[in-house]
């Protein structure tokens, strides 16, 4: 018999029922084929319009299914309207990452269709990096508890040896793997700031101390600031970069611009024990139940999920069909006809689900 894996649904908020359904039946469609595993999906009730119904965004009970299933997948959640009374913004996926101690955030930037990046990327150079945002501490640490005073406010950065050497493991793990499969030079770069902050000294303190134990991976440092200019005019010299909370919030961002758009920007937030994958992407309020969003930044995590349930639990079929769904995507992008407006096409959601299917 094959192996049961069960995953968590979060649907979410705005366009997130519209990309995930299609997503899972990619999946279905996969497992059914290699028959060498299931996947049974579990709907898990959490999000904006969750929070308007039951006063709850994150209900206890959707957090167990999380903890208990193999596999997370996640659209997006929350609305800009809907609002905590101190007029923050709710995330349940942030507090999803701080519950299961989810610390790596794991952005990849592969440019694997040219036209649709803003840059002008050389013939002979190939763009294929990850960056890697610590997720449950750094400046969201303080997140909906700072301090506001009269004529003065405050938040806190919080970064600790704890987190910071699973984080960097992390990193330099990934390294070693990519290098393996011939996809990276082998070499991690820490982003910081280490020379104006002192948590920062302290964070590069702990990457330099890790990296000791990896010796066949390149270690070096950088700046926040120099990153983001490095990242648009040489991307392909990178392999694993490495950074706190905002500033790969904000570096994430400019790595799916990059790519050509959130519409196809995948990511996984990971822990030691569990995983959640959803789009870079937010909820798109603004084109939700018009069957306009583009699906494939969903889609590519859960090619993601699948790589990860595959080298978790051994099994190759899983990790074949991981790659199988990311060359679809990537083919299926090369006919604009296919892709949705934000890449320059006509295509509605469907249509562009569709045809992966078709391409699989
Ligand atoms: P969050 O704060 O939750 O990350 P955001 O405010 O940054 O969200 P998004 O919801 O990600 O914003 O949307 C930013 C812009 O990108 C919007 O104009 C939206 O329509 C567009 N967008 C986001 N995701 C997609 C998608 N999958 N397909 C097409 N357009 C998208």
């Amino acid at each position: 018999m094959s192996k049961k894996f069960k995953i968590a649904v979060f649907e979410g908020d705005g366009i997130g029922p519209e990309i995930m359904a299609p997503t899972i039946r990619i999946l279905n469609h996969l497992a059914s084929k290699a028959n060498e595993y299931q996947l049974d999906f579990k709907s898990t009730p959490a999000g904006a319009a969750h929070y308007l119904k039951t006063g709850e965004a994150l209900p206890k009970k959707s957090l167990d299914i999380a903890r208990s299933s193999d596999a997370i997948l996640l659209s997006a959640m929350g609305l800009p309207d809907v609002r905590y009374s101190d007029g923050t913004e709710m995330s349940p996926q942030i507090d999803l990452r701080k519950e299961l101690v989810l610390f790596a955030g794991v952005r990849p930037v592969r440019i694997s269709a040219k036209e649709y990046s803003p840059l002008k990327i050389p013939k002979d150079r190939e763009v294929d990096f990850v960056l890697i945002r610590e997720s449950t501490e750094g400046l969201f640490f303080s997140q909906g508890n700072g301090e506001v005073m009269q004529d003065e406010a405050r938040e806190t950065l919080r970064i600790t040896r704890d987190i910071s050497e699973k984080l960097f493991r992390f990193a330099f793990n990934l390294a070693k793997d990519r290098k393996k499969l011939g996809r990276g030079s082998g070499e991690v770069v820490c982003v910081d700031k280490a020379n104006m902050f002192r948590a920062f000294a302290f964070f590069r303190g702990i990457f330099e101390q890790e990296a000791e134990k990896y010796p066949d991976i390149k270690a070096s440092s950088a700046y926040a600031d120099v990153m983001a200019l490095w990242m648009v005019q040489k991307p392909w010299e990178f392999d694993v970069l490495v950074t706190e909370n905002m500033f790969g919030d904000i570096l994430s961002e400019l790595g799916a611009g990059l790519m050509g758009g959130l519409g196809i920007a995948p990511s996984a937030d990971i822990g030691l024990d569990h995983a959640v994958f959803q789009p870079c992407h937010g909820t798109a309020p603004d084109i939700a139940g018009k069957n306009l969003a583009n699906p494939f930044a969903m889609i590519l995590s859960a090619a993601m999920m699948l790589e990860w349930l595959g080298i978790k639990h051994e099994n190759k079929f899983m990790s074949l069909d991981a790659i199988k769904l990311r060359e679809a995507v990537e083919k299926v992008l090369q006919d604009k006809n296919n892709v949705t407006r934000d890449l320059g096409g006509a295509a509605s959601t469907s249509k562009a689900a569709n045809a992966v299917l078709k391409q699989l």
